[in-house]
C-alpha cells in the first residue's frame, strides 16, 4: 500500500509502545520477590481452563460467551493483523503460510470472517451493557466505550477492504466476483461493491486498510494506559496465580530475625507488595464482580475491593516515574521521605475498608483474572497491628486473652475438656494409641451453642464406634482469627505450640466441628512442620452414614435451610458431605436460598470479625444472611460451623423468630440416629 508510512506508522507506534511496556515491566519488578515458576503443568491447566475457556465467565451467559468469542477472535485476527501489516509493503502479500487457494490459506480465511462477524456481535453485548442496561458494578467510563467502538470500527474497516480488495484481485485477473463460501463476509461485501469503479475500489480498499491497520497500533496503546491492560496481562496472571491451597496465608518468613533488622512487618509502602500483587494491580478489568458479590460493599461498608484495587493502582502509576528510577529518588538520601513511600494506610486507603473484610473469598472465587484479595488486606493489616500498634479497640482483649489463656474469651484452660462432662471422652495423654484426634477449638470448647454440637459430635464418634481422644487443656487456639487479624507473631507462636503437641504425640489424623481450625491445621500448619490429615466433622459423618455405621432412622420433619460456611466451601469446597448427611435424615427437607455453595453470602464472623465490631454500614452482614435463609421459610437453619451458627443465631435472635432453629448438621444427626434425644439437647442457645 505505502512502504514508507506503514514504516512510519510502525515504528512512531510500536515505539511508543515499547517505552510505555518498558516502564509497566520496571514498575512490576520494582515488587517484591514472589516464587511462581512451581508446578508448570498445573499451571498450563489452569490457563486453558481459566484464561482460554474463561471457565469463570460461565456463570455470566451472555457476557461470557460475547467476552470469550472476542478473546478467540483477537487471537485469529492477530494473525490479519500481521498480514495487513505485510501487505503496506507488498500489496497481496498474505505472509505466505495463509495464501488464497490454499487450504490454510482457505481455512484461515472462512475463520477470519466468522469471528469478525462474532466479534462485532460481542462488541454490541458488552454496548448494550454499558449504555442501556448500565450494570451499576462496571466502571462506566468513556474510555470502555472508545475501546469498544474501536474493535467495532477496527471490524467493519476489514470486512470493508477486503470487499473492496476481492472486487480488485478478481478485475486484475479477469474473473468474476462470486460468492465464496471461504470468504463468505468479504465475498458479500465484494458483491456488493462489483458495480464501482476502480478509483471507488481503491479508495475504499485504503480507507478500510489503513483505518484497521491504524486502530490495532492505537488500540495497543491505549492497553497499558487503560484497564484494557488485561487484554496483555489476563493470561500471565492466570498463569501466575497462587498454586498453595487458597485458604493459606503465607508466613512472615523468619519473623524474629525481621523484627531484629527493623524490617517493616507486613506492607506500609506501595513497592512492599510483591511484583505478583502489581501484576494483580494491572489487570483488574474493573469488571465489578469482586464488589458485586462482596459481604461489606453490599452491607454498605467502605470497602470495595474492585476500589481497593483502584486505588492502589492509582497510587502506583501516579508514582511510576520516581519508583522505576532508583538513581534519582529510591536510592536517594530523601527516599523514605518520597511521596510514593508514604503509608498506605490512611494514605491511599482507609483503616475502615481492611477492618470489614470477613475474609470470605467471595470476590477471589468470582474475579475473572484470579486476583486475590485476602493476601493484600491481611498484609495491610499485619503492618497496621505490628508496627503502628493500632487495631479495634476489641481485639486488644482478644489478643491479650489469647496470649495469657490460649482463648479469645480468657477462659482457663482447665475449662477446655469440660464441655466433654459425663462422656467419657478419653484426653490423648490417656490414649496415646487412638487413631483420631478430635480437635475441638475454642468456640466449640467454650461457646455455650457451640459445646452442643460438641457433645453432639462426641456422641455420633462414639456410637460408631471410631477411637478418638482429645488434647483437652493441652489444646491451644489455632491462631486463625490473630493470623486475619495481623497479628502474625501471635499466630506463629501458637502454631508452633500446637504443632509440637501434636507432633509429640505422633498425631496423623484429625476431625474438627470448626472450619476455621480445619483450614489452618490442614493448610497452615505445614509451614510450620505441621502435617496431619484434617477432615471436618461433616465429611467424617457422611463417610459413617454411607458405610452404615450410623443409621439415621427417626424422622426430624424440619424445613432446613443450608448456610455454607466460607472457610468449608469456598476455602475447601466441602459443599456436599453436610447436604449428604441432611439429606440421609428421614423427615428433612433441605432447602436452599438464592445465595448458596460457591456463591453464598458470608454472616460476617471470619477475618477476626467475630471478635470485633462490624465496621460502620447500612447493615449487619449477620442480619443479610439471615433474611435471605428465612425466605426459604424454613423451620430450622443449618450450618456446619461454629462461627456461623452463633452469627446466625444472633441474627435469629434480633429479628425475633425464635421459632426458625439454628443447628449444626451433627446436632440433626444425633437426634435421627439417638433413640430418645430430646430437641432441647440438641436444640440452639
Ligand atoms: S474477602 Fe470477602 S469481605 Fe473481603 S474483600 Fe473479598 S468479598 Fe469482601
Ligand atoms: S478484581 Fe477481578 S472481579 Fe474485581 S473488578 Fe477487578 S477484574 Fe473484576
Amino acid at each position: 500500500m505505502s512502504p514508507i508510512f506503514m514504516t512510519l506508522l510502525l515504528i512512531v507506534t510500536l515505539g511508543v509502545f515499547a517505552y510505555t511496556a518498558n516502564r509497566r515491566w520496571r514498575l512490576l519488578m520494582v515488587g517484591a520477590a514472589d516464587k511462581r515458576s512451581d508446578r508448570v503443568g498445573d499451571r498450563v491447566r489452569a490457563t486453558i481452563e481459566y484464561a482460554f475457556a474463561q471457565k469463570r465467565m460461565r456463570r455470566y451467559p451472555l457476557a461470557g460467551i460475547a467476552h470469550q468469542v472476542i478473546f478467540l477472535g483477537f487471537l485469529v485476527l492477530a494473525i490479519r493483523s500481521l498480514i495487513l501489516f505485510s501487505r503496506g509493503y507488498v500489496e497481496d502479500s498474505s505472509l505466505i503460510l495463509f495464501a488464497p487457494h490454499t487450504v490454510i490459506g482457505d481455512v484461515y480465511s472462512l475463520l477470519k470472517d466468522v469471528f469478525v462477524v462474532l466479534v462485532m456481535l460481542g462488541t454490541l453485548v458488552f454496548f448494550y451493557y454499558r449504555l442501556v442496561v448500565k450494570l451499576a458494578r462496571m466502571t462506566l467510563s468513556t474510555e470502555g466505550a472508545i475501546i469498544l467502538g474501536i474493535i467495532f470500527v477496527m471490524m467493519v474497516a476489514d470486512v470493508v477492504y477486503d470487499g473492496a480488495w476481492i472486487n480488485l484481485r478478481a478485475r486484475a485477473a479477469g474473473a468474476e466476483v462470486t460468492f465464496s463460501g471461504w470468504e463468505p463476509v468479504g465475498s458479500v461485501l465484494a458483491l456488493l461493491f462489483q458495480d464501482a469503479g476502480d478509483g471507488v475500489l481503491r479508495c475504499l480498499a485504503h480507507v478500510g486498510f489503513w483505518t484497521h491497520t491504524s486502530l490495532v497500533l492505537v488500540f495497543l496503546n491505549l492497553l497499558p494506559r487503560s484497564k484494557h491492560f488485561h487484554v496483555i496481562t489476563a493470561v500471565p496472571n492466570v498463569f501466575l496465580q497462587n498454586l498453595t491451597p487458597r485458604g493459606r496465608i503465607a508466613p512472615i518468613e523468619d519473623i524474629e530475625g525481621k523484627v531484629e533488622r527493623e524490617e517493616t512487618l507486613g506492607i506500609k509502602r506501595i513497592d512492599q507488595f510483591s511484583w505478583k500483587s502489581i501484576l494483580d494491580f494491572y489487570t483488574c478489568t474493573e469488571c465489578g464482580r469482586c464488589s458485586d458479590h462482596c459481604p461489606a460493599t453490599n452491607t454498605g461498608k467502605k470497602l470495595s475491593p474492585k476500589h481497593l484495587t483502584i486505588d492502589l493502582r492509582n497510587f502506583l502509576y501516579q508514582h511510576e516515574t520516581a519508583l522505576i528510577n532508583p538513581s534519582r529518588d529510591r536510592k536517594g538520601a530523601d527516599a523514605e521521605n518520597a511521596e510514593y513511600a508514604k503509608d498506605l494506610v490512611d494514605g491511599v486507603i482507609d483503616p475502615e475498608v481492611l477492618w470489614a473484610c470477613t475474609s470470605c473469598r467471595a470476590c477471589e472465587t468470582e474475579c475473572p483474572v484470579f486476583i486475590t484479595y485476602v493476601d493484600k488486606i491481611v498484609d495491610m493489616r499485619r503492618y497496621l497491628v505490628q508496627e503502628r500498634g493500632e487495631f479495634p479497640n476489641e481485639l486488644q482483649t482478644a489478643f491479650r486473652s489469647l496470649e495469657t489463656s490460649m482463648n479469645p474469651w480468657g477462659f482457663s484452660q482447665d475449662e477446655r475438656g469440660q464441655w466433654a462432662d459425663g462422656l467419657n471422652v478419653p484426653l490423648i495423654s490417656e490414649k496415646p494409641d487412638a487413631e483420631i484426634l478430635f480437635w475441638v477449638g475454642c468456640a466449640p470448647s467454650f461457646d455455650e451453642r457451640a459445646k452442643i454440637t460438641t457433645r453432639a459430635t462426641a456422641q455420633l464418634l462414639q456410637r460408631a464406634g471410631v477411637e478418638f481422644a482429645i488434647l483437652g487443656p493441652e489444646e491451644q487456639c489455632t491462631g486463625d482469627f490473630a493470623r486475619r487479624a495481623g497479628n502474625e507473631f501471635l499466630f506463629q507462636t501458637l502454631a508452633e505450640a500446637n504443632c509440637g503437641v501434636l507432633n509429640g504425640y505422633n498425631v496423623k489424623k484429625i476431625i474438627t466441628t470448626c472450619p476455621h481450625c480445619f483450614n489452618t491445621l490442614a493448610h497452615e500448619y505445614p509451614d510450620f512442620g505441621g502435617n496431619f490429615e484434617v477432615i471436618h466433622h461433616t465429611e467424617f459423618l457422611a463417610r459413617l452414614v454411607r458405610e452404615g455405621k450410623l443409621v439415621p432412622k427417626n424422622r426430624v420433619e424440619r424445613t432446613i435451610a443450608f448456610h455454607d460456611s466460607c472457610y468449608l466451601g469456598r476455602y475447601n469446597d466441602v459443599y456436599d458431605a453436610p447436604r449428604d448427611v441432611l439429606r440421609a435424615i428421614p423427615g428433612v427437607k433441605l432447602v436452599e436460598p438464592e445465595q448458596t455453595r460457591d456463591r453464598g453470602l458470608c454472616c460476617g464472623a471470619g477475618g477476626a470479625q467475630m471478635f470485633k465490631e462490624e465496621e460502620p454500614g447500612d447493615e449487619r452482614v449477620n442480619h443479610m444472611r439471615t433474611e435471605q435463609l428465612l425466605a426459604t421459610k424454613p423451620d430450622a437453619i443449618a450450618s456446619a460451623c461454629p462461627f456461623c451458627i452463633r452469627m446466625l443465631s444472633d441474627g435469629l435472635g434480633d429479628k425475633e423468630r425464635t421459632d426458625v432453629e439454628p443447628l449444626d448438621v451433627a446436632d440433626v444427626l444425633l437426634r435421627s440416629v439417638e433413640e430418645n434425644v430430646p430437641a432441647e439437647q440438641t436444640a440452639g442457645a
